[in-house]
């Protein structure tokens, strides 16, 4: 694990434009590995993990209600899509411990979004839950293009709507 500049990331995160807003207009800067985009909802590598394979999902529109700005249906199509990442997250990386979360403040990363990380097996207790998520305690994983690169296209693959492990699901439509 390497340390985590906290205070540069809150300066950007509290006064910067929206990452992911900016990211999808292609601001230089923003770029991240996306894995999934169905064109209302986005997939993509967190830039910062503390977990391997970390993803986020957000609405691409910016909406900061985490649940008040959803009708139940969109809501219900929003979480489906965190229900496809967060399985194709598992079969990826060694899972012992799924974690699925909603976080943000009006302050700063306010765009809504989900985190989903994956425990590894073998974590002292003590290190787990949050203690695996905050990257001003644990710091973050090494910068690795490679590593990253390499689970982006695995997760891509595993997200398509034609992959085998997506045969028997309900709203499969063989696209
Ligand atoms: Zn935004």
């Amino acid at each position: 694990m390497t340390a985590f500049d906290l205070d540069a990331y809150n300066e950007q995160a509290r006064n910067g434009p929206c990452f992911i807003c900016s990211m999808l207009a292609g601001a230089p800067g923003y770029e991240h590995r996306v894995v999934y985009d169905d064109g209302v909802h986005i997939a993509f590598l967190d830039r910062y993990p503390t977990l391997p394979g970390k993803v986020l999902v957000a609405p691409r529109t910016h909406v900061e209600d985490t649940v008040g700005h959803f009708t139940e249906d969109e809501y219900l199509a929003l979480q489906r899509v965190v229900h496809r990442v967060a399985t194709a997250l598992a079969a990826t990386v060694p899972t012992e411990r799924l974690y699925v979360l909603s976080l943000g403040s009006r302050q700063g990363n306010s765009h809504v979004h989900w985190h989903i990380a994956a425990l590894p097996p073998g974590v002292p207790y003590e290190q787990q839950q949050f203690h695996a998520l905050m990257t001003e305690g644990a710091g973050v994983l090494p910068h690795d293009p490679e590593r990253d690169e390499r689970l982006a296209a695995v997760l891509r693959s595993r997200l398509r709507l034609d992959h085998p492990d997506r045969q028997n699901h309900p709203d499969h439509r063989g696209a």
